[in-house]
Order: C-alpha cells, then sequence, then structure tokens
C-alpha cells in the first residue's frame, strides 16, 4: 500500500543499453495514470538516471517477479511527453525478436535521446512544418501510367488486420526512367486519402535532391529523419508527427521506425543498397523491417531499383510481391554504351598512379573540349592504397587492425580507414630500415592531381568521404558540379547514389576489379549493380552517353553481364543458381555469431567451444553439405581479424530454417550467457565486416 492508501503499482521497462531483459521499479501513485505502453519515463540506474521505455503495463506490486525484493525497489522519476504508435511498437517487438536485439536499444531507433527533449536545448523557433508552391508534375508517360496502375492496385487492395500479409511491390526501373516522379504521384494519392508517408534513401546526406522534389512535388513539408538533426529539431519533427500536423518523411535506414501516423506509403528508394542494413550494435535491415511495418499497417511498400537484390527477385518471383516496370529512360539518348578497356591489352598512359589506358584518356580529353561533363570513379580514396617496401617487400600496416594503411599525401600521412589511426609517411621500412619506400596502386587524390594536368581545359572536383566532412560541404561540391563550375568530378563509392547531372556524357571507371575481389558470396551481384549504378550517371540529359570501364578480367561474368555479351538474365539466373546449390539467401538464412577479445587465443577458442557445442546439438553428421540441413562453419577470423586493437573469430549458421536457426543462435547466447562470455549475432549478415 502507498501513504494515501491506494495498492502500489510497479512497472518493467527497458533501457536504451545493450542489456538483456527489464528492468523494474515502484511507480509513485501521482504518475500511474500518466504510464501508458509506448510511452517513456525516467528511472535511476545505476550511480546514474537514464530514460527508459514503457513496453507493458503497470502491475500490483503483488505480482512482482519472484527474486525480487520490493524494499530494493526504486521509484520512477518522472513520466515523459509521447507515446509512440501501436505500430512502431510492434515493430519494435519484432525486431527485438528475430535480431535477438535488446528491446530498449530496438526502441532507441524509433524514440532517439535526442527527440526526447533531455539534454536542455533551446526551442527551436522555426517551423517544422509550412507551405510549398506545389510545382504541376510533369504527364506521365504511357510506361509511367501503367506501371503508376499496378501499384496502385496493390496499394488499393483490401487490407485484413485480423489475417494481415504485407503489400510489396517491386518498381524496376532503369536509371533515369522516372521512379521518381512515380514515387511522388503515389506519395500525392497517399496524402490526399489522409494517411502519411515514408520515404527511405540510402544516404541522407546525397538526398537533398529528392527531399526538395518531394515538397515542391507534393506541396508540403517533408521531415528529414537522420542523425545528423539538430536535438531540437529532432524533438519539433517529433511532435509534429504526433500531432499529424507533419505526414510526409524522408531519411536513411533508421527512418523505417519514424512515428508517421497512419502510414500508407513506403518507398525504399534504392533497395537493393547495402547502407540498408545497419552494420553495428542493432543489426537490423530496413529494408525487411518496411515488409514488416507494411504488415502492420497495410501501407504500400514500393521496392524501386535499377538492379535489385536477388532477394527481392525472388519474392517476385514467388509471386509474394507485385512488380512494375519502367525499362526505359525518359531522356531521348537513351541508355549509355557501355565499352571495355582491356588494361592488359591497350597502351596505357605513362607517368602517372593510376592505370590509365590512353584511349580513355582520349575520350575525356574530347568530352571536356565539347564542353560537356565526366565523372571518373576509383574505388579507393586517398593518394595511393599503399606504401610497399621495395626492399623487403613489407606492406606498412594499421598497428590496430589487420589491414594496410593509406597514403594521403596532401597531408604527408599514412591512415588507416578502419580505426582512424594515422601516422606521418616513414622515410624508411619499419622493418628492414630500406629506403625505398612507394606508394603502390592510386587513388582519388593522385587522380585529382595528375588528370588536369593531362586534359586541357579540366577543372576538377573530388568526391570522397575525406572531402566530404559535412552536408553542406557536399552540397557544395554537387552544385558546384551541376551548375557546371567544374567539368570533372572524381569519386569513390558516393559517386554511385542517384544524382542526376544532365551534363554528364562520360563515365569511366579506372579500375572495375577490385569491386569484385571481395570474399563475400553477394561480391558478383555486389559488384554488377554498383557498375550499372555508375554507368547511369551518363546520359541523363540531352546528348547521349558513353560510359568506359577499365579492367584486367574482361571474361569476369560481372563485366560481360555489364557490357552486354551476357545477358542481364542470364547473370542473374547463375547467380541464383549458385546461392541455390550452396544454400545462401534468399534459399537459406544466416546468422553470424562474433566473438570479439584483445587477446587472440581468448577469441579464438571461445568460438571453437560454441561452435563445437552447436554442431554436437545438430542432428546427424551436422556439417553435411547437403544444403536442406542446417550447418554450422568455422570457427574462421573475421575477414577483418583485427579492429581497433580486438580480435574477431566467427561461426556462420547456415539454415533452410528461420526457426532452426534461431534455436542455435539462442543455444549459442545460453552457453555465452553462463560463461559470461561476450558475443554479437548478426542475422541475415552482409558483406564480411
Ligand atoms: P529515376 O528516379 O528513375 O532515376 P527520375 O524520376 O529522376 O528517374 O526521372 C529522370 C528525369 O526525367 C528527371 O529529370 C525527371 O524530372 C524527368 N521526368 C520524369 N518523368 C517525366 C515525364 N513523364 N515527362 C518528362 N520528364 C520526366
Ligand atoms: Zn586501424
Amino acid at each position: 500500500m502507498s501513504a494515501d492508501g491506494t495498492e502500489t503499482h510497479i512497472l518493467s521497462v527497458a533501457v536504451p543499453r545493450p542489456v538483456d531483459g527489464l528492468f523494474t521499479y515502484r511507480i509513485p501513485s501521482a504518475l500511474l495514470p500518466l504510464v501508458q505502453v509506448g510511452g517513456w519515463v525516467q528511472v535511476p540506474f545505476g550511480r546514474r538516471n537514464t530514460h527508459a521505455f514503457i513496453v507493458e503495463n503497470p502491475k500490483k506490486i503483488a505480482e512482482l517477479p519472484p527474486g525480487l525484493n520490493p524494499e530494493n525497489l526504486k521509484d520512477i522519476l518522472s513520466v515523459g511527453e509521447g507515446v509512440l504508435p501501436r505500430d512502431v511498437m510492434e515493430l519494435c517487438r519484432w525486431a527485438h525478436e528475430y535480431y535477438a536485439a535488446p528491446l530498449g536499444e530496438v526502441l532507441n531507433c524509433a524514440l532517439p535521446a535526442a527527440a526526447l527533449g533531455l539534454r536542455n536545448t533551446k526551442k527551436v523557433s522555426r517551423k517544422i512544418t509550412s507551405s510549398h508552391p506545389q510545382v504541376e508534375l510533369h504527364a506521365l508517360t504511357e510506361e509511367q501510367s501503367s506501371a503508376l496502375d499496378q501499384l496502385e492496385r496493390i496499394r488499393t487492395s483490401p487490407y485484413d488486420p485480423v489475417k494481415p500479409s504485407p503489400k510489396v511491390a517491386l518498381l524496376d526501373g532503369v536509371t533515369g526512367s522516372g521512379k521518381t516522379e512515380l514515387y511522388i504521384e503515389l506519395a500525392r494519392r497517399t496524402l490526399a486519402e489522409g494517411r502519411g508517408i515514408l520515404v527511405l534513401v540510402p544516404e541522407i546526406a546525397l538526398s537533398s535532391q529528392l527531399h526538395q522534389r518531394l515538397e515542391s512535388g507534393l506541396g508540403v513539408s517533408v521531415g528529414l529523419w537522420h542523425s545528423a538533426v539538430a536535438d531540437g529539431k529532432r524533438r519539433d519533427l517529433l511532435s509534429a508527427l504526433r500531432s499529424g500536423e507533419l505526414r510526409a518523411v524522408v531519411g536513411a535506414r533508421s527512418a523505417v521506425f519514424a512515428p508517421v501516423a497512419d502510414l500508407g506509403l513506403i518507398v525504399i528508394d534504392e533497395e537493393h543498397d547495402p547502407t540498408y542494413k545497419q552494420e553495428d550494435r542493432f543489426r537490423y535491415h530496413a529494408r525487411d523491417l518496411a515488409v514488416v511495418r507494411s504488415k502492420l499497417t497495410g501501407a504500400l511498400v514500393v521496392l524501386g531499383s535499377a538492379t535489385a537484390s536477388l532477394e527481392t527477385r525472388e519474392r517476385v518471383r514467388e509471386g509474394r510481391y507485385g512488380v512494375a516496370a519502367l525499362p526505359h529512360r525518359i531522356a531521348p539518348g537513351g541508355l549509355p554504351a557501355v565499352e571495355l578497356v582491356h588494361l592488359g591489352e591497350e597502351e596505357r598512359e605513362e607517368g602517372i598512379q593510376a592505370p590509365l589506358a590512353k584511349r580513355t584518356l582520349e575520350a575525356l580529353r574530347t568530352t571536356i573540349a565539347n564542353g560537356e561533363q565526366a565523372m571518373v570513379f576509383l574505388n579507393r580514396r586517398g593518394f595511393a592504397a599503399f606504401l610497399l617496401c621495395e626492399d623487403c617487400g613489407e606492406v606498412r600496416g594499421c598497428p590496430q587492425c589487420s589491414i594496410s594503411l593509406t597514403v594521403h599525401r596532401r597531408s604527408v600521412k599514412l591512415k588507416c580507414h578502419v580505426c582512424g589511426h594515422d601516422e606521418l609517411i616513414p622515410d624508411i621500412c619499419s622493418k628492414c630500415s630500406g629506403s625505398h619506400l612507394r606508394a603502390m596502386g592510386a587513388g582519388t587524390e593522385s587522380l585529382e592531381e595528375e588528370l588536369p594536368k593531362l586534359i586541357p581545359g579540366a577543372r576538377t572536383l573530388r568526391l570522397d568521404r575525406d572531402q566530404i566532412t559535412s552536408a553542406t560541404r557536399l552540397e557544395k561540391i554537387l552544385g558546384e558540379f551541376r551548375n557546371g563550375d567544374a567539368n570533372l568530378l572524381l569519386g569513390t563509392q558516393m559517386l554511385v547514389k542517384g544524382h542526376d547531372f544532365p551534363g554528364v556524357t562520360l563515365v569511366v571507371v579506372i579500375l572495375a576489379d577490385a569491386l569484385f575481389r571481395w570474399p563475400d558470396f553477394r561480391a558478383a551481384e555486389r559488384a554488377y549493380q554498383v557498375l550499372r549504378q555508375v554507368a547511369g550517371r551518363a546520359g541523363r540529359g540531352q546528348r547521349p552517353g558513353r560510359v568506359l570501364i577499365q579492367t584486367f578480367t574482361t571474361d569476369h561474368p560481372v563485366i560481360q553481364a555489364i557490357q552486354g555479351t551476357m545477358s542481364e538474365q542470364s547473370f542473374l539466373e547463375n547467380e541464383r543458381d549458385l546461392r541455390l546449390a550452396l544454400g545462401y539467401p534468399p534459399f537459406g538464412r544466416m546468422a553470424r555469431l562474433r566473438f570479439e577479445s584483445a587477446d587472440q587465443e581468448e577469441a579464438r577458442s571461445r568460438a571453437s567451444n560454441v561452435a563445437e557445442a552447436l554442431l554436437r546439438s545438430l542432428p546427424g553428421s551436422g556439417n553435411a553439405v547437403d544444403f536442406r540441413s542446417t550447418e554450422v562453419l568455422g570457427p574462421s577470423e573475421a575477414f577483418l581479424e583485427r579492429a581497433r586493437g580486438i580480435y574477431r573469430w566467427d561461426i556462420l549458421i547456415k539454415s533452410p530454417s528461420v526457426q532452426e536457426l534461431r534455436k542455435l543462435v539462442f543455444a549459442a547466447r545460453g552457453l555465452c550467457h553462463q560463461n559470461k562470455w561476450h558475443f554479437l549475432v548478426d542475422i541475415d549478415p552482409y558483406g564480411v565486416g
């Protein structure tokens, strides 16, 4: 009983920390009426206070779980403002279960601390919503109209909340085919029905163009949801969403949790992009969660891509997802012609770090001389990939990570692209004290220095992670290129994302080979997607485009598919057959268990103990090659065995059944808890990181 004679209530809450389970507190009776599932509270936690999420209803103190002493319970300090919509709450529970991630960490994505007004931020005076002059959309082409009809049929199909199924469609459209235009039209119709919309993009820093197009096309404010948004603004965004004043959000992967009320449409632009997979802490895939949210709300998910993932294609094939196609470009030039430049055979330009064929250089010169623009794509930042000792062959590596350091000539430094370690470029080899150190390979920095000397009239800009330290800076570079201040844009992977530069008629890929030498089963698919996207940057305006891909391996299937000597369809069929034969996604499920320790032997032996225990628990021989059975692979060192001084050993579990997979993951978890071993789970892992 509490002082006023009413019965005391308790509440179990999820804290935003990487810990499993809930924590129980006493509710002061004055606060009881304020407690609602989906809301949050302030509680004492350890020696400090923290916010925590309300995930279940209050209970009477008589229902206190055994083992907890009522005397030891602490009081909730306060109840915060705002509650998550039911679908977001359900989505978080689902993700918590599926990804075996602590509920508090998951909820932290939906209701980030920055948005709660915990830090004493000034109230931002700028209004979140305002009206925008609505720009007339283009009259849709025939192709667009029929794609729209197909998508509309799915969007407006009946939704049964009792037996819900997701509504998902692939919008399979080549680059520049008018997909964005369709997103806007679908969004307009959804908003007109009083429902909310969510647009996900791979990289928010690169999406201000899309944001503008959405606002002007829809005539309403569109909220920007990403981690760089200031605290005060986030809070305003959340309260505008809560009040229904704001009904449209564009953002990066975490926006899949944005509490948009009465959601009617989710667009995932470039659905194949690996940035939709979160690669630290709570490892989720935003595309997959969008499908779950569709099931919870009846919202249509549109997966837009010119190079859809094998996973999505398979769901279409099975008839679980719909599909609408835009096979042609809007621009009259059509898709650009792709030419291969065989670096092993072509005459090369001497005296330049990067491999550059004379033919490629000639094409660049002609383009610039004609007053047109070119993009040059290289897979590496910095000046050169690594520093090699020509006396003993030693490559200078990071002292913390198992990776070589990158030469950054401008700052005269060697840098680690994993942990950020840097050091001055040494004069002598640390191993043999030899003085013949040579920078090998080429990065964007060296090209930026060398290319303008070889191309009369070239005005160069560079776009890579070293350059882009802020969104404004990025905007500036893109803006300068767009309005023609520069005619040559050099960049890394970042160039790939959907920019629309009508002046670009030539795209050069300096070295395609680096892309498919990645030790991962998705490497070929990924290389194909990157090259297709890069090629798609050319010829988006009135003049036709040309794409030159330099490579040493012209007979690689990826290269042949890009060039067109192998059809896209046979390339994809081959990839599919391979995955099917080996039981890889989309035909089987995978989980990666990672063991980390500063002590190499400790990481290895924990992984091997767990692997042995899991193998023993498998029926029959376990390690059978038959893909229909569950397999435990490893332990083996991670691709990057050591990062930031920590060794990483992995076990891979592969199974055709999600249930089987989960059983093993939970068995591993139990074993590790018992022994107090720290380990990380990645369900449906991507890449090798
Ligand atoms: P995607 O998203 O498929 O790359 P966009 O929607 O950006 O393609 O369209 C490519 C270009 O064509 C844009 O400049 C866009 O304004 C223009 N566009 C799209 N649809 C039409 C249309 N129906 N009529 C004229 N221009 C269009
Ligand atoms: Zn490092």
